[in-house]
């Protein structure tokens, strides 16, 4: 079982866990999770843990979802870039915090920063970059490359009718 694990700082998608946050009726650990769209929200180790919940809810449950194109094209256009500034709120593991921006680090101790952007379940890699700004701006430019235009601004994504 994974009810004992700690999360704290830990990031799920959307979400970053703050601190524990008291006990499901079930019994299980819920967490005070920061979503990266500035909503609060409570969520349990287990959901949090099985990718059952990846956001405060601004993305449609759907354990595989893809986050719908114009919803990232936003976050990228605005709280992203918002985020450049304030480095205190963020909590780094593996992942920068940023949609399409993962941190890599090489055997000789230097980081550098993947781009990749996932567009109707196909991934394309951006590139790997010295700085996270530089794989910021490729992850920006795969957006202009690989989402229609027709789809930004969309909430749903289209493709993942089932
Ligand atoms: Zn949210």
């Amino acid at each position: 079982m994974t009810e004992k694990a700690d999360l704290t700082g830990k990031v799920f998608g959307h979400l970053t866990a703050i601190r524990k946050w008291g006990k499901a009726a079930d019994g299980h650990t819920k967490w005070l999770c920061q979503c990266d769209c500035g909503k609060q929200t409570s969520v349990t180790t287990q959901h949090l843990t099985s990718g059952h919940t990846t956001s405060c809810g601004h993305v449609k449950r759907d354990r595989n979802h893809t986050i719908a194109p114009g919803y990232e094209a936003k976050r990228v256009d605005g709280v992203a870039v918002f985020l450049l500034s304030d480095k205190r709120k963020k909590r780094i593991d593996n992942t920068t915090g940023y949609t399409g921006v993962k941190k890599t680090h090489y055997k000789n101790g230097s980081t550098h920063y993947v781009a990749s952007i996932n567009v109707a379940g196909v991934h394309h890699h951006l590139g790997t970059f010295n700085t996270i700004k530089e794989a910021l701006e490729a992850r920006k430019a795969g957006e202009e490359k690989y989402i229609p235009k027709n789809k930004r601004g969309d909430k749903h994504d289209a493709s993942k009718r089932s």
